[in-house]
């Protein structure tokens, strides 16, 4: 089943047009990966899904339902959760505090005992330091409070932008495992990253984007094995 669909989304920065008539689909269970240079426009991409940004034209379904004009907050609750770039945490408050600003605005906060022991069992270092000040841990633990906080609203769909971003090797290939065994626990993945490699050999499907056009798609192997995309993306990393 489709989950997530864009058709011909354009957006716009004032005059600046960052993405060009994009169009994929995300289809449940998957683990989609964007892969793309500097400044392709994965992160527009991203806001566009998430409702910060409004497209200037295209639409974007979400489980049968056209959500290109629906407010970020209503999204989250309808199950599009992100965990942003430079991961966003709140420094001054705790880990547990974080983890409870990613269930604001749901209706029922029943499920939140749950998705905090989910996110405990992913993340057993968050458990460790629930008291600790966000600010105060180190770059790969923010990046685990980024995206344990962003599955506590349990998104059907989470948008990962550059997890691995400003990780140590060893922290890059944890936060990839478990980025996989969330997806295997039935959350569907939308992965942006400039870590091609791990990224391609994860995704079930990959798309290329090059200044705000999608240039190439496949399966993650396809295109790990392509050429071209060795040549462009794959020299480090
Ligand atoms: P990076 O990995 O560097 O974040 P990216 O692929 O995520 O790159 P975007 O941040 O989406 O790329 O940027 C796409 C294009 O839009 C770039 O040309 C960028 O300069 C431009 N852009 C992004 N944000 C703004 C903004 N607030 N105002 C004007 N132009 C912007």
């Amino acid at each position: 089943m489709t989950l997530l669909e864009l058709k011909d989304v354009s957006v716009h920065y004032g005059r600046i047009q960052a993405l060009r008539d994009i169009s994929f689909s995300v289809e449940e269970g998957e683990i989609v990966s964007l892969i793309g240079a500097n400044g392709a426009g994965k992160t527009t991409t991203m806001r566009t899904i998430s409702g910060l940004l409004n497209p200037s034209a295209g639409s974007i379904t979400f489980d049968g339902q056209d959500i290109t004009k629906m407010k970020a907050h209503i999204r989250v609750v309808n199950g599009i959760s992100q965990a942003p770039e430079g991961r966003g945490i709140f420094p001054g408050m705790t880990v547990l505090e974080n983890l409870d600003m990613g269930t604001f605005g749901l209706k029922s906060k029943e499920g939140v005992p749950e998705s905090l022991e989910r996110v405990f069992s992913l993340f057993p270092r968050l458990e460790e330091r629930k008291k600790q000040l966000g600010g105060t841990m180190s770059g790969g633990e923010q990046q685990m409070l980024a995206i344990g906080r962003a599955l506590m609203s349990q998104p059907r769909v989470l948008l990962l932008d550059e997890p691995s971003m400003g990780l140590a090797p060893q922290f890059i290939r944890q936060i990839f495992s478990i980025i996989k065994e969330i997806n295997e626990q039935g959350t569907t993945i939308l992965l942006v990253e400039q870590n091609a490699n791990q990224a391609l050999a994860r995704a079930h499907r990959a798309f290329v984007l090059e200044t705000g056009e999608i240039t190439k798609s496949g399966t993650g192997k396809e295109l790990l094995a392509d050429p071209s995309i060795k040549e462009a993306y794959l020299g480090v990393g």
